[in-house]
């Protein structure tokens, strides 16, 4: 996992010399005019209707043409175009550096790709600010919440360690608290405990020691990366050391055995453990296959050549690592879709996120990757949107989050064809609302083309 840590910081020393996009509308009273509406919450098109946006909520949906648009300061046309939920990427990473600068930028990548909700998963004091200039519209960018620093076994030597930073993120104020790797079973029953005692969620990754029973018995918020999940599926799991097991059992998956997977979709469900995939970091990063590839993608253009480097390397080590076969990680791969699909299926709770940026996850474009690769997996497309829009304001217990209806957030995407037909539709954007502020096509392509790195 020392991978995942270095990678996190080495796209963040050039983020910091990024251009700032152009400046985001202010919100205004709006109407989109004869849309297809995609409400999210009933797999349905209600089509030629008009969308009324007043102060940053969805004041009224009505059949187009009721009511006449006077008083309303835009009138975007929707004709032969639909309109969703923005997204929710829910495991996302903005840096977490003293200069604030830089996190702008990647919030906007997020914001222009249809990103309107993120979950920051390593956080830093500074974005307990930056969370509250977003909430006061002093900085544009989607819904923010974020973990406090991250609880590992770098971090956490002793129980008391542990306890005394659950305490301190408690009090400073962070939403959640992030679990990272190294932890034992020693530290991580007391961070647990107090967690629950204070009542901080705590999420992440499941350290491998600490194994997945133990972390469903303490209760997660969220399973992130479905870590550990394969570890406990591969029989005699317990004699083999983390470092042949590989990160997430990537070496020993393709022995897992699946029929144990029902077992593992109860208990989650039971206690109702939210789960994150992130199958864009293993079929990105630990696939077989050449990095350059990857590296080849459009939104490229959007890193530096510094941490494209790095993730090209970073892939190639993996690959250079002895116990690496490709058969072994292909099967791997189609486990980690199995596993997605049948835990879907067994109604275990899953939030979109893809984790970006990390290795060839470019924020905002890495979202729509995920809900390919959740449509790959078997999900229908609604399914797949559910995870990243409904899903999410389940999840943070505010269901103005996701949904298209009447008091509902402004947080809307306009795409240029159905996405409950074709996933890849997500990425047709006509236009993105932002809590009320309206970037249109040109907007969006302009600020995009500011923020190139090269
Ligand atoms: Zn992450």
């Amino acid at each position: 996992m020392k991978l995942l840590f270095s990678a996190i910081a080495l796209c963040l020393v050039s983020l910091a010399t990024a251009q700032s996009p152009l400046t985001v509308p202010p919100a205004r009273n709006a109407v989109f005019r004869n849309v297809h509406v995609i409400p999210m919450d009933r797999e349905t098109v209600l089509p030629g209707q008009d969308v009324w946006i007043r102060d940053g909520r969805v004041e009224r949906i009505s059949p187009t043409g009721k009511f006449p648009t006077t008083g309303y300061d835009l009138v975007i046309d929707g004709t032969g175009k639909y309109l969703m939920p923005g997204l929710a990427e829910m495991h996302a990473h903005v840096p977490p550096i003293d200069d604030i600068a830089p996190m702008k930028d990647v919030l906007m990548l997020f914001a222009l790709n249809g990103v309107t909700t993120i979950r920051g998963m390593l956080g830093h004091p500074r974005h307990l600010e930056l969370r509250q200039k977003l909430r006061n519209g002093e900085i544009p960018g989607p819904r923010f919440i974020t973990s406090g620093p991250s609880l590992s076994g770098n971090s956490v030597k002793t129980p008391e360690d542990g306890v005394r930073l659950v305490e301190e993120e408690k009090k400073a104020g962070y939403d959640f608290l992030k679990l990272h790797p190294g932890l034992t079973p020693a530290t991580f029953g007391p961070i647990a405990k107090r967690a629950s005692e204070l009542g901080i969620p705590f999420a992440g990754h499941v350290s491998y020691t600490v194994g997945v029973q133990r972390a469903i018995d303490a209760g997660y918020a969220t399973i992130d990366h479905m870590d550990g999940f394969v570890e406990w599926l591969v029989p005699g799991i317990d004699q083999i050391p983390e470092q042949q097991a590989g990160s997430f059992g990537m070496f020993i998956g393709y022995k897992a055995d699946l029929s144990r997977l029902p077992i593992l979709a109860k208990s989650l469900k039971e206690k109702n453990i939210w789960v994150v995939p992130t199958q864009c970091l293993f079929e990105k990063w630990f696939s077989p296959g050449d990095p350059e590839y990857f590296d080849r993608k459009p939104e490229m253009i959007y890193m530096s050549r510094e941490t494209r480097n790095n993730w090209v390397n970073s892939k190639r080590n993996i690959q250079k690592n002895p116990l690496f076969d490709s058969a072994h990680i292909v099967q791997f791969m189609r486990i980690r879709r199995t596993m997605l699909k049948s835990l879907h299926d067994a109604g275990v709770p899953i939030l979109l996120g893809s984790d970006a940026p990390q290795v060839f996850d470019v924020p905002g474009f890495s979202a729509h990757d995920e809900l390919a690769y959740y449509v790959m997996a078997g999900l229908t497309p609604f399914q797949a949107l559910h995870t990243g829009t409904v899903n999410a304001g389940l999840f943070m217990k505010d269901e103005n989050i996701g949904r298209i209806r009447e008091k509902a957030y402004a947080d809307l995407v306009l795409l240029s064809a159905n996405p409950l037909q074709s996933i890849d539709a997500t990425r047709r954007i006509e236009g993105v609302m932002l809590q009320g502020r309206w970037m249109d096509k040109s907007f969006i392509e302009n600020s995009l083309r500011a923020l190139e790195k090269h």
